[in-house]
């Protein structure tokens, strides 16, 4: 089990602390990597995905393994190799109100039941973005557990509760989930433009090309209906979006409209992941937008 890939993201190190500490025995051998200790030492403690100027820990996950936080990353995949661990999850957290879900680059019946340990619904994903379920899926079943938005006790209990089916081997049946899952699909990774000011505020800001409705994020895992409002744009800035697909075409504009001044969906898609943290907006993505199967 890895986790705390990101710093600010410590659902997954609780879950580990209080099962160490409950002594109890796990049926399987079992393996830990704590991984962005630095970043969530960092004052005031677990507010930083990465401390400033350093690599995301879970985008640098490919050669040529460059960065400290890559050299670390090969490190861990050559013990793995060693180890050869029948399967692997990995802990996160998100920014926004989300509900407990996984995230899967393959997705077959092993990967189902991992990920129905912990929750009800999955995200597959073709898009590669350099993390460590994707260094490790052709050798073992492999996924990303997203508990809750970080901080929430709610998602310190999804990660905790799965924990300990997890660790509790009778109950992983590699060829059924434990609960039926809901399986969302296509997604397409929605960015802000470099060099556009964002903001997010309930009505649009002067001083910025873009100001994204405040309470957007309420709406993860919901469809947005073609029309429905997202947020504001300034009359002289440019388009101030980018969305890539797994194919790597660029399709925001067929996703949203600029309907004199106020940002729209063109059409129907679910949202996911959306955050309404400038700081993750600017340096990771705004959203995945998703279609459920
Ligand atoms: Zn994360």
């Amino acid at each position: 089990m890895t986790t705390l890939l990101h710093g600010n993201e410590p659902s997954g190190l609780r879950a580990v602390l209080r099962y160490l500490r409950s002594a109890s025995q796990p049926t399987p051998n079992a393996l830990f990597f704590v991984a962005s200790v630095d970043a969530a030492l960092a004052s005031p403690g677990f507010t930083h995905r990465a401390l400033p100027g350093v690599i995301d820990a879970n985008r640098c996950w490919r050669p040529p393994f460059a960065t400290d936080a890559g050299r670390v990353a090969e490190a861990v995949l050559s013990a793995l190799s060693e180890a050869q661990p029948e399967c692997l999850v990995d802990l996160h957290n998100n920014s926004g109100h989300n509900p407990a879900y996984g995230v899967a680059f393959s997705l077959g019946h092993a990967e189902r039941s991992l990920v129905s340990l912990f929750a009800d619904r999955v995200v597959h994903t073709p898009l590669e973005l350099g993390t460590i379920v994707e260094a490790t899926v052709s050798q073992f079943p492999s996924v990303t557990i997203e508990c809750g938005r970080g901080g929430d006790p709610a998602a310190d209990e999804v990660a905790w509760a799965g924990l300990r089916r997890f660790l509790d081997w009778e109950q992983i049946d590699f060829e059924r989930p434990v609960q039926p899952l809901a399986v969302y699909a296509d997604p397409i990774r929605v960015c802000v433009r470099k060099g556009v000011r964002l903001d997010f505020a309930e009505a649009a800001q002067g001083d910025v090309d873009l100001t994204i409705s405040a309470s957007v994020d309420r709406h993860n895992f919901e469809t947005l209906s073609a029309g429905t409002p997202i947020g504001w744009l300034s009359p002289e800035g440019e388009w101030p979006l980018e969305a890539w697909n797994a194919a790597g075409e660029e399709c925001s504009q067929s996703l949203f409209v600029n309907d004199d001044g106020v940002l729209r969906a063109r059409t129907p898609r679910i949202p996911i992941m959306m955050t309404t943290n400038r700081v993750i907006a600017a340096s990771d993505c705004l959203f995945y937008s998703v279609e459920l199967v």
